[in-house]
Order: C-alpha cells, then sequence, then structure tokens
C-alpha cells in the first residue's frame, strides 16, 4: 500500500518490550523479571513482575524482607517472591484461551514448574521468552541446561505450547527503547527548562 510506514515493530517486539518495562518495576535487588500476557488477537494485556503478595492495608516492601545475597537470604525470600508470570495470569481479568505469554528474563529463567503448570491451567498456546544476561551472569535454563526445567518443558510439551527463545538483538531492543525514552525525556525536561527560563 502506498505511504505505508516500512519499519513499524512487530508483535514480539511490542510485548516483549512491554514485558521488560514490567520487569522494572520489580523492587528484587537481585533479579527482575517481567511478564506480558496477550489475547489470541492481540487486544487484550495484562502485566506482572516478580514481587511479594499484595497486602491490602499495608506495604509488602515493608513486611517481607528484600535482603540481598547469600544462600540464607535467598532462600528466606524464595519463600515469598511471587513470580511475574504467575502475577500476570493472575492479573489477566480475561479468557486466556490461545493466549501467548511473554516472558522478559534479566538472567535467562525459563518459568518454573509452579508457573508452568498455571499456564496450563490457563490455555495459553505460546511461550515466548527473551534473556537480558550473557556471559556469566547468566541464570536458568542457558546456564543449568534444560535438564533444570525438564518438568516445565514436559509440561508444555505435553500441553502442545509452542515455546520460542527470541535472540539477543531483541533484548538489545528493550534496552536501546529504555534508553531513548531517557534521551526523550531529558530532551523534553530541556525543552521546559528553556521555556520556563523565556517566561
Ligand atoms: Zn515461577
Amino acid at each position: 500500500m502506498p505511504g505505508k510506514r516500512q519499519d513499524y515493530i512487530g508483535w514480539d517486539e511490542l510485548f516483549i518490550a512491554m514485558a521488560a518495562e514490567a520487569a522494572w518495576r520489580s523492587k528484587d535487588p537481585r533479579t527482575q523479571n517481567g511478564a506480558c500476557i496477550v489475547s489470541a488477537d492481540h487486544t487484550e494485556i495484562a502485566i506482572g513482575y516478580n514481587g511479594f503478595p499484595k497486602l491490602k492495608n499495608k506495604d509488602n516492601d515493608e513486611v517481607f524482607p528484600w535482603i540481598g545475597e547469600g544462600e540464607e537470604a535467598m532462600t528466606e525470600r524464595y519463600k515469598f517472591v511471587v513470580h511475574a508470570e504467575r502475577n500476570c495470569l493472575d492479573n489477566a481479568k480475561f479468557d486466556l484461551d490461545g493466549s501467548t505469554l511473554y516472558l522478559f528474563s534479566e538472567r535467562g529463567y525459563y518459568p518454573c514448574e509452579t508457573c508452568a503448570q498455571g499456564i496450563l491451567s490457563k490455555g495459553v498456546s505460546a511461550v515466548v521468552m527473551g534473556f537480558a544476561a550473557e556471559g556469566d551472569n547468566l541464570g536458568g535454563s542457558a546456564r543449568y541446561g534444560n535438564q533444570a526445567f525438564a518438568a516445565t518443558l514436559k509440561m508444555f510439551e505435553a500441553a502442545e505450547i509452542k515455546v520460542r527463545i527470541l535472540g539477543p538483538d531483541m533484548a538489545r531492543y528493550c534496552y536501546g527503547l529504555a534508553s531513548r525514552f531517557l534521551k526523550v525525556a531529558a530532551a523534553v525536561e530541556a525543552l521546559h527548562g528553556a521555556a520556563n527560563e523565556k517566561c
């Protein structure tokens, strides 16, 4: 068609970027995972990121421990943290049958067994993942091998859930987007600053 833009972004770029944005909402000092789930026709969307369970009248970050490195500290935190995928499934208020779940995992984690169970029971059709880490910073499947996620993979296979892992270009795209936003924000601030001075 004449006049149509040629460099518009695809669904993968849009939704993995939304998952990445959600990841950066996480207050976890070590791991930022974000998820975005989209209905089969791409019209309904929900997001989630790793965080503590919601509390009605209290700040959950004040109740549960965000403590740093160390095996003991990690084990304590794991008892409370709700994974991005689980939060995403819970946040979605639409029929997830045939939906696609995007997971942006900084360190390269596949969905755990518990999240995989939820993904199956909601009728999700596809899981698309984007990882940001490289080399020694990789965790999850990329580092420990698929055997660590054997149960997840078995469930996905049994339910015929399509799994795709996006290439590193997609992670770079998400980070590029973030830095572009920062540049725009700085430019807007500079403009407003200049306008204010003129007034
Ligand atoms: Zn999980």
